[in-house]
């Protein structure tokens, strides 16, 4: 049967998420707890999910998609896998949060510590924002100076340093410097274009002495997906080095998604520090920082940097979290991730091939992005090129008939180990439906 039978071409938005969307506008600010989720990229209201199992979710009104947002990187395993829920539930038995050193926690740093071997000691926040920000802060105690500096379209969080010239709902929203951040902290913030090595070389020369830190996404992941020119990331890691800058790899995305020890592990660079989020929560709440020991023992209460949490290294949480990562070590996860990932990748070389379009695919494993441009993307100036009015389309259409993408050009794609080769199959067929309607 021609599975687009089952998905008819239109179906509207349903009157249950447009009433809910209604009443959330009322008592949320724009109806959402994180901006990008609003639709405002892409036009239209959002949809209000009423449950998600393996790589499909189902909206308040009934209609089943495909999910390629995967709760925006942590459902790795799919949606509520069975060792995830177990792993809950069992640790809630014996207590919600203690706010008391709990084994779980003990368990999580040493896995952490044996998968990423530039981490040597790690400390549990609850999400990435707060990695990346006690990171710095710990960066700035260990060199006792201020400069950070950041690249065009990495998103690292929320927090005030960061919020210049940054990348996802930031980026989506068309004001990356957000208002009610101080000038005087934005001064302390230098913005190079990625993959740039002359802009880095002229900064670190007249600043190199004043530069506590240097945050990187790896492989940039809130711009589209964007990759390091070979030599890239060696560069970072001579020239930090060489000036007594801690270098940090914002792995909040990338980590245990690619491989075990993350992108360091890929392109074998060793960072000082690095952030994680997303996968090792398992869907939970769940961030951590770590690094070199010399470095993170600076941290209260061995030393002068303050940081700290209620709900860190929250049972529940770390329970999840480590039924994830044991989950997918047992799977075999990122052979399957990288095997699903080709099938996807020769499907949409195949449809872009066959519509006759150029424009620009990007993977690595289980991430993706499709740049509605024919320009090759080094960097957020590039991404900036796509064609915003033609992705806007190809969006309503693919989730008018069950493929559900992030709601902007300016995200990147998630595969599940749930995602068989039927679902990419299906998916193809919807992709090129949609770019043959633009
Ligand atoms: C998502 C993300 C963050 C922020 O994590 P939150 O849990 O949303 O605070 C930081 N850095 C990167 C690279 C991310 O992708």
């Amino acid at each position: 049967m021609n599975t687009l039978q089952t998905f008819p071409l239109t179906m509207p938005n349903g009157p249950i998420s447009t009433k809910l969307f209604d009443l959330a506008k009322k008592y949320i600010p724009g109806g959402v707890n994180s901006p990008v989720r609003a639709f405002r990229n892409v036009g239209g209201d959002p949809f209000f999910v009423q449950r998600a199992k393996g790589c499909r979710i189902w909206d308040v009104d009934g209609r089943e998609m495909i999910d390629f947002v995967g709760t925006w990187g942590p459902a790795i395993l799919g949606h509520a896998p069975i060792p995830i829920l177990e792993a809950i539930n069992n640790a809630a038995k014996e207590g919600v949060s203690f706010g008391i050193p709990n084994p779980y926690e003990v368990k999580m740093a040493q896995t952490i510590c044996e998968w990423v071997p530039s981490i040597q000691k790690v400390r549990m926040v609850s999400s990435g924002t707060e990695a990346t920000m006690s990171a710095i802060r710990l960066a700035r105690g260990f060199t006792g100076r201020h400069r950070l500096v950041k690249f065009d379209g990495c998103y690292h969080g929320h927090s005030d340093s960061l919020l210049v010239a940054a990348g996802s709902g930031a980026l989506t929203h068309g004001h990356p410097d957000s208002a009610g951040v101080p000038p005087a902290f934005a001064d302390l913030t230098s913005v190079l274009p990625f993959n740039d090595e002359a802009a880095l070389e002229e900064l670190f020369e007249k600043k190199g002495h004043e530069i506590a830190a240097l945050i990187v996404e790896p492989y940039p992941a809130n711009a589209g997906l964007i990759l390091p020119k070979p030599g890239f990331l060696q560069k970072l890691r001579d020239i930090t080095t060489k000036h007594g800058t801690v270098l940090i790899f914002d792995e909040v995305m990338t980590g245990f998604r690619l491989a075990k020890g993350g992108v360091q592990e890929l392109e074998g660079i060793t960072p000082d520090l690095t952030c994680l989020g997303k996968v090792i929560g398992g869907g939970m709440p769940v961030g951590a920082f770590g690094g070199r020991a010399d470095i993170m023992d600076y941290l209260a209460p061995l030393g002068p940097v303050y940081q700290a949490g209620t709900l860190s290294g929250n049972p529940v949480a770390m329970a999840a979290g480590l039924a994830q990562l044991r989950e997918l070590d047992k799977q075999k996860g990122y052979a399957y991730l990288e095997e699903i990932g080709q099938v996807m990748e020769d499907a949409v070389l195949d449809v872009l091939k066959k519509k006759g379009l150029n424009y620009r695919w990007y993977r690595k494993g289980s991430m993706f992005c499709l740049f509605f441009t024919e320009k090759e993307v080094h960097n957020l100036h590039d991404a900036k090129t796509s064609d915003l009015a033609s992705f806007r389309k190809f969006f309503h259409h693919c989730l008018d008939n069950g493929v559900y993408f992030a709601p902007s050009q300016f995200e990147t794609g998630f595969i599940s180990m749930a995602h068989a080769k039927a679902d990419m199959d299906r998916t193809a067929e919807v992709a090129a439906a949609a770019l043959a309607a633009l």
